[in-house]
C-alpha cells in the first residue's frame, strides 16, 4: 500500500491495482500481540485502512481474496485467482510485496488446530477464538525472538501459564548474550518458564490436538495451545516463477531503487534482501520500517517521479534497527552486535555501561544498559545496543542516526543532545558509553570482558555490597580506602578492578595506573553484567 499510494500521488492518470491473497490490507502486524494482549481492546483498530476507504481517496483498485499466481514478463500481465476464477492484469510497472511468511516445521502435529502462528488478521482471529473459548491454560511459546516475546507477555497478560522455549543459549538471539540476560531475567521475574539450548523436539498428540512439545533434550511442556514463532521465511514463489533473480539470502534481489533483475518490476519488504549498512553485504531484514520505506521508494519509481540511475540509490541500506519490550524492560540494537562482528570477522571493540535513563535525583530514573561496538582506531560506530525500563527508544533512534551518517565515538561524545533532569543527564548514558569508548581508544583505560585466570579480581565496591556477593576469588578494598591500602596489592600479578557497573572500577583503574601499577584491567560493565544480575540491582 505504501508503494501503491505513492504512486497514485505522483501520478493522477496511472491505473494502480492492488492483490491481496487475504481478506485485510494494511492491516497492523505490530499490533497483533497487543490485541491478543487486550491492550488494543477493538479488533478494528488494527485495520489502518479499508478497501473502500482507498479506493475514495486514492482511486486504487483493491482486491483482497486475490492472489497473484504467475507473472508472464513476455506479455506484461499478472495472472491472478479469486474465488476460483483466473483475473488477468496488464502492468507496465509491477510491484512485488508478498511479504514473508511463518516458518512452520514439516513435523507431526504442526498442522493440528491448537498449534497457531501469528502473522495475518486470520491468524489472530484464530487464536482469539481459541482463547475465548476457554480450555486454554497452558501455552508454549516455540521461539524468543521479537514475536515470540511479545506473544510470551501477551499471553502472560491473559492469565496463562507460559513457556517460552528458545533453541540458541538466551532469548533474542539478535542481541549479545549480556543484553539478551535481562530480557531473561525480566521473563522469569513475570512468571515466564524460560527454556533456552534446546529446541523443538516433537509435538505431543495427533492432528486433532497436540497436548505439549517435547524439546530436542527430552523434556516435556504440556501445553493447551503452542505458538510457532520460529522465524519466516520469503514469499518469493511469484518472483522465482517469473525468473526473477533470487539473492544468496533467499530473498529477491533489488537494486537501490528497488528494481528487480527485470527493470518492470520492483520489488519491497520482507520478500526482499537489503543492504546491510555497515558490512554492506546483503542481507534479510524483515522488519515494518525497512518496509514502509522501501515502498515509497517503488511507489516514487512506478509514480514516474524518480529517475532511476540519476541520481544514488535511496532505499538499500538497513541497520537492522529493532526495538522490543517485555513487561517493564525494553531492548532493542542497532547495526552490528559483538557476535555479528564476529561471525563476520569484523576487528570491533565494545563499551557497555549502565547509567540513569534520567537525571539520577529526578523521581523515577531507571538504570539503562548501553553497549557500543566500535572500530578499533578510528571508533566508527558498527552498532550498538540498549536495554532499560524508559528511554532505550530514543537512545536507539540516536544510535541509528550516528549509524546512518557513519560517525565515531567521537561523534557520539560530542552530540548536543536535549537535557533538563526529567528528560536525561547533562552527561547522556550515550555520552558516558561514548567516553568509555573514547577512554579506551586513548589507552586511558583498558577493559576486560572476561577476568583472566591468573588475575587478581579487586573488588572495589563498598564491604556491604561485596558481602552480598562478589565474583569467584575477588578481594575487596573499597574505592575510597584504594590509595591508603593500595600497598597490600601485589605487582607482580595482573589485577582487575570492577564494581557495581564499571564506573568506580575505572577510577580505581585510573588511581594505580597513576601509582604505576601496569598489568591492569577494568571489568567492563562491572559486577552486573559479569554475574548477570537484574539491571537496577543496586547499580550505581
Ligand atoms: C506479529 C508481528 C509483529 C510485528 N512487529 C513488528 C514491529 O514491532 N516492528 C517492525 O519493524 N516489524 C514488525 N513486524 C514485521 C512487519 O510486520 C513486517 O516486516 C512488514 O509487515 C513487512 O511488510 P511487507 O509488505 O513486506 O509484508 P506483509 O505485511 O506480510 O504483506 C504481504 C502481503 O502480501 C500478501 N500476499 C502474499 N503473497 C501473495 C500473492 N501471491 N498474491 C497476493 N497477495 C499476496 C499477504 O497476504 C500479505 O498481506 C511484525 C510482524 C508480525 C507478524
Amino acid at each position: 500500500m505504501s508503494a501503491a499510494t505513492r504512486a497514485r500521488r505522483l501520478d493522477e492518470s496511472a491505473r494502480i491495482t492492488v492483490l491481496e491473497a487475504g481478506g485485510f490490507v494494511s492491516f497492523a502486524n505490530c499490533g497483533l500481540p497487543y490485541h491478543i494482549a487486550g491492550r488494543i481492546k477493538d479488533e478494528s483498530a488494527l485495520l489502518v485502512t479499508t478497501p473502500k476507504r482507498i479506493a475514495d481517496r486514492f482511486n486504487i483498485d483493491v482486491r483482497t481474496q486475490t492472489r497473484a499466481v504467475r507473472i508472464d514478463r513476455s506479455t506484461r500481465t499478472v495472472h491472478a485467482v479469486h474465488a476460483g476464477e483466473e483475473q488477468v492484469f496488464a502492468y507496465d510497472v509491477a510491484v512485488i510485496a508478498t511479504g514473508a511468511a511463518a516458518i512452520v516445521p514439516a513435523i507431526a502435529g504442526a498442522t493440528a488446530p491448537n498449534v497457531l502462528t501469528l502473522r495475518s488478521m486470520e491468524d489472530t482471529r484464530r487464536m482469539q477464538e481459541l482463547l475465548g473459548r476457554g480450555g486454554v491454560r497452558r501455552v508454549v511459546v516455540v521461539g524468543g525472538g521479537f514475536i515470540g516475546l511479545e506473544m510470551a507477555e501477551a499471553l502472560t497478560d491473559r492469565k496463562l501459564d507460559v513457556t517460552l522455549i528458545e533453541k540458541n543459549g538466551q532469548v533474542l538471539p539478535p542481541l549479545d548474550a549480556e543484553m539478551a540476560a535481562l530480557v531473561e531475567l525480566e521473563l522469569r521475574a513475570h512468571g515466564v518458564n524460560v527454556v533456552t539450548g534446546t529446541g523443538l523436539g516433537r509435538l505431543v498428540g495427533g492432528a486433532e490436538g497436540v497436548t505439549g512439545v517435547e524439546t530436542e533434550d527430552g523434556r516435556l511442556f504440556p501445553a493447551d495451545l503452542v505458538l510457532l514463532s520460529i522465524g519466516v521465511r520469503p514469499n518469493v514463489e511469484l518472483a522465482r516463477g517469473a525468473g526473477l533473480m533470487i539473492g544468496a539470502t533467499g530473498g529477491i534481489a533489488v537494486d537501490g531503487w528497488q528494481r528487480t533483475s527485470d527493470p518492470a518490476i520492483l520489488a519491497v519488504g520482507d520478500a526482499t534482501e537489503v543492504v546491510n549498512g555497515v558490512t554492506r553485504g546483503f542481507a534479510r531484514v524483515p522488519l515494518g520500517g525497512p518496509a514502509n520505506r522501501q515502498g515509497r521508494v517503488a511507489g516514487t519509481v512506478a509514480g514516474g517521479g524518480a529517475v532511476p540511475g540519476d541520481s544514488q540509490p535511496v532505499a538499500g541500506t538497513v541497520m537492522g534497527t529493532a526495538i522490543v519490550q517485555v513487561f517493564s524492560l525494553s531492548a532493542g540494537l542497532t547495526g552490528l552486535t559483538e557476535k555479528a562482528a564476529v561471525a563476520a570477522g569484523i576487528a570491533h571493540e565494545t563499551a557497555v555501561i549502565t547509567a540513569s535513563h534520567h537525571a539520577s535525583y529526578y523521581p523515577g530514573a531507571h538504570p539503562l544498559r548501553v553497549k557500543l561496538v566500535y572500530e578499533p582506531g578510528s571508533g566508527k560506530l558498527l552498532g550498538a545496543q540498549v536495554a532499560g525500563r524508559d528511554g532505550v527508544d530514543k537512545r536507539l533512534d540516536v544510535l541509528a542516526t550516528v549509524l546512518h551518517f557513519g560517525g565515531t565515538v567521537e561523534d557520539l561524545a560530542r552530540l548536543d543532545l536535549a537535557y533538563a533532569p526529567q528528560f536525561g543527564s547533562a552527561k547522556d548514558p550515550l555520552h558516558m558509553a561514548a567516553f568509555v569508548a573514547e577512554n579506551q581508544l586513548a589507552g586511558v583505560v583498558k577493559t576486560v570482558r572476561v577476568i583472566p585466570p591468573e588475575a587478581l579480581p579487586l573488588d572495589v565496591r563498598s564491604a556491604a555490597e561485596f558481602a552480598g556477593g562478589s565474583l569467584p576469588g575477588a578481594i575487596n578494598i573499597p574505592l575510597e580506602e584504594l590509595r591508603r591500602r593500595a600497598s597490600e596489592l601485589p605487582r607482580d600479578r595482573a589485577v582487575v578492578t570492577f564494581c557495581q557497573i564499571g564506573q568506580r572500577g575505572y577510577v580505581a583503574y585510573r588511581i594505580l595506573h597513576q601509582l604505576g601499577f601496569t598489568r591492569l584491567a577494568n571489568l567492563e560493565g562491572g559486577y552486573v553484567v559479569a554475574a548477570s544480575v537484574p539491571l537496577g540491582a543496586g547499580a550505581h
